[in-house]
């Protein structure tokens, strides 16, 4: 080994290898190469070897060795001379381009622009150079392209075209053109989309000597915007057709979206909507404040809420809605608003409460109807006995008043315990068919005394017979209370309306009121123009006891007698108030069928009619109008009194006059039985009809006449009375 070769494997001396296997020092990978080229030389072949090796020291490098046989004169191999270089440097080269020519495959792989230069003469191209990365996006080496002239053009998809040509045409007219979006059909046939922008140059004087051109590889892009506008189809799809609020606001809380379920609902039109403020359009005034609040702090906290308030309408009504609501970040993750989706509950809400009302009412009816029921028991024993004690009293006893008390302060408990059973709806109601606009007509005078002077009052009837299946005097009895109210609701005058007509509730009509079963209903409407209710009393007015009424002037049964009578009648009250509004009730009896008449009046009017005097004494001065102008109606001439001593007065005042005394047994002052006493010292044949305000079995009739025929009970029916009257006369 030359002096050479012993600094190639790193060793100071040659004693230092002499006679040592030089195998080891062959990196491993060339260690069986090497050896086959030894044992080749052997056999008496030469042969050459690229390997690596190892230093005795441990620096790699490549050697390129060359191996011949040396032979004896016979001819015998008996050494092998190697003739080594160091190739080292060279194979570091070949390694690094290779690393290079891998980085550069690389590169044109991920290529996705090109460029290309077109040269122009006269406005038309002479010479088009692609750059070499025209072969990563379009699969054309630029020789192709430089061979094909129209390459360029073949190469775009069908459909683009024009748009292509378009470009190219603009550019050659000097023009910059904006970028396009085409397609291209690449050389293995796969479809790329490609953008496409070109720049014109020109020469000295301005004319166009060329343009550059630039292609894009666009496909992923585009395959992400369409997928991305798809989704965002289906969810703009799913949002407009959803039966359900959806409504996208920024952080301003103007809206950015709104679906069609929500316009239809408000009755606003989208760009009336979009862009406006949603707390200022939408939020009634006092949950305004608070909508804000919730929705600042969830813009700042972006966290997911549950909310329920409610919404104002074009036309000014509330709709109740439940809210789920998120919030949107963008692809930064900042919030960038809120996705409200909202159901509408209103009906619900409504339904609920009216479930509740019912319920409530039913639940003070059957207390109130159980009690009633027990204190007209007590109140029977305690009426029966006050009696019997005062029957068994001298005529001047000095305790007789206080009997006499007790009579009429049961009387008045009677009358409240009447009121609760109606509510109730335990009272005895007889059905007979009438036309409401005969009620109406009936009634008429009797609700004028009512009222008074100081309010007008309308009637209306319809033309159409409105004939439902009713207890007259019950009805009666329940429009008496609402004119009673209406009065005391007016007490600077006013304006009273009863008018009845006949009304379909039909599926619109019980969704949009929330009561009601299908069918025709006669409907009696009594509008007053007094001061109205706020919400809290016409939630409340019909409950029993309910009153805004001073002690002493309200019962607060009025309304509940009303409620119970037309619930048991099958029927539907309603009331419309706002304060300083007026108030209107609206009563819904259901019709009869068009072949059901109402049973002939039995010529009532003119038989029970008559043109006598009737002494009428009765202390209690609603009941003392109503039968007054009940009698006047049918011809009588009357004289009032309000209680016994009056009687007693009048009757002396017209003596020979008087027909028939009609007079309550309960009274303060003189009693009616006393009166009657004193009555037949002056005239022994007169007439006497007494009315009684509790059940007949509690007054010992006998006292009276005979049979209790000349009594009739309250509360009075007018027909009745009218019938017992001509009956009494008669007879
Ligand atoms: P009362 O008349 O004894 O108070 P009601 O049951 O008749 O009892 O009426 C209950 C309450 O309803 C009244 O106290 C009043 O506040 C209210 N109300 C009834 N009718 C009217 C009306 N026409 N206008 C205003 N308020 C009314
Ligand atoms: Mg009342």
């Amino acid at each position: 080994m030359n002096r050479i070769g012993l600094e190639m494997i790193e060793a100071e001396s040659l004693d230092q290898v002499r006679g040592q296997c030089v195998y080891p020092m062959v990196s491993e990978e060339y260690r069986e190469a090497f050896k086959s080229l030894t044992q080749d030389v052997f056999k008496g072949r030469s042969g050459t070897l690229e390997f690596k090796m190892i230093g005795l020291k441990g620096r790699p490098l490549w050697l390129f060795t060359k191996a011949v046989p040396l032979r004896n004169e016979k001819g015998q191999i008996v050494l092998s001379l190697s003739v080594t270089i160091d190739i080292t440097e060279r194979k570091e080269m070949e390694e690094a381009l290779q690393k290079n020519e891998e980085r550069y495959r690389r590169i044109t792989e991920a290529i996705t622009d090109y460029i290309y230069t077109v040269r122009v003469e006269n406005r038309r191209p002479v010479e088009t150079r692609h750059s070499e990365a025209c072969v990563a996006v379009t699969g054309f080496t630029s020789r192709e392209f430089a061979e094909d002239p129209y390459l360029w053009i073949k190469m775009v998809s069908e459909e683009d075209h024009d748009l292509v040509r378009e470009q190219a045409e603009e550019v050659l007219s000097g023009k910059t053109p904006d970028p396009i979006e085409h397609r291209i059909i690449r050389k293995n046939g796969s479809m790329r989309w490609v953008e496409s922008a070109v720049v014109p140059h020109y020469d000295m004087n301005g004319t166009l000597i060329s343009y550059d051109g630039i292609v894009r590889d666009i496909t992923e892009r585009r395959i992400a915007e369409e997928a991305l506008l798809a989704s965002e189809k289906k969810c703009r799809d799913l949002l407009e057709n959803i039966q359900l609020i959806a409504v996208l606001l920024d952080l301003k809380g103007n809206i950015t979206f709104c679906n069609d379920y929500f316009l239809r609902l408000t009755g606003w039109s989208r760009d009336e909507a979009l862009n406006r403020n949603w707390f200022d359009m939408f939020l009634p005034e006092d949950v305004k404040g608070y909508g804000k609040s919730v929705f600042r702090a969830n813009i700042t906290r972006g966290t997911i809420l549950h909310n329920e308030n409610p919404i104002i309408t074009r036309q000014g009504v509330l709709r109740q809605i439940v809210w789920d609501i998120a919030v949107l970040h963008d692809s930064d993750g900042n919030v960038t608003g809120t996705a409200g989706i909202g159901i509408d509950v209103t009906e619900h809400r409504m339904l609920e409460e009216q479930l509740r009302q019912a319920q409530k009412m039913e639940a003070i009816g059957h207390l109130a109807g159980g009690i009633a029921h027990d204190f007209n028991n007590i109140l029977s024993a305690i009426v029966g006995y006050a009696h019997l004690t005062l029957m068994k009293m001298k005529d001047n006893d000095p305790l007789r008043i206080n009997i006499e008390h007790i009579l009429a302060s049961s009387g008045r408990a009677a009358s409240l315990i009447q009121s609760l059973l109606a509510f109730s709806r335990k009272q005895i109601i007889l059905l007979k068919l009438v036309d409401i606009n005969e009620i109406l007509y009936d009634i008429k005078t009797i609700l004028c005394r009512i009222i008074g002077e100081d309010i007008d009052f309308k009637t209306d009837t319809a033309v159409k017979r409105l004939i439902v299946k009713a207890d007259k005097s019950q009805i009666e009895q329940a429009l008496m209370n609402l004119a009673t109210n209406a009065r005391d609701a007016m007490p600077h005058g006013g304006t009273l309306t009863i008018s009845a007509e006949e009304v379909e509730i039909n599926g619109r009509f019980i969704q949009m009121h929330q009561f009601g079963e299908p069918g025709r209903y006669a409907v009696i409407t009594v509008a007053d123009t007094g001061v109205g209710m706020d919400e809290k009393t016409k939630k409340n007015i019909f409950e029993p006891f309910f009153t805004t009424k001073e002690v002493g002037k309200g019962t607060g049964l009025g309304l509940a007698m009303v409620y119970g009578t037309i619930k048991q009648h099958n029927g539907y009250i309603n009331v419309y108030s706002e304060p300083g509004k007026g108030t209107t009730f609206k009563i819904y009896l259901p019709l009869e069928g068009p072949g059901e008449q109402p049973a002939e009046k039995k010529g009532a009017s003119t038989v029970s009619a008559g043109t006598e005097t009737i002494l009428l004494v009765e202390d209690e001065e609603i009941v003392r109008a109503i039968m007054r102008s009940l009698l006047e109606e049918s011809g009588y001439t009357v004289l009032e009194a309000t209680d016994g001593e009056d009687g007693l007065r009048l009757f002396k005042e017209n003596r020979g006059k008087i027909n028939l005394v009609l007079s309550d047994i309960i009274m303060p002052k003189m009693q009616g039985r006393e009166m009657y006493e004193e009555i037949k010292k002056i005239a022994p044949d007169i007439k006497i009809l007494f009315i009684s305000g509790y059940p007949a079995d509690f007054i010992d009739q006998k006292s009276f006449s005979e049979k209790g025929k000349n009594i009739i009970d309250k509360p009075v029916i007018p027909d009745e009375l009218l019938r017992k009257i001509r009956e009494v006369l008669d007879n």
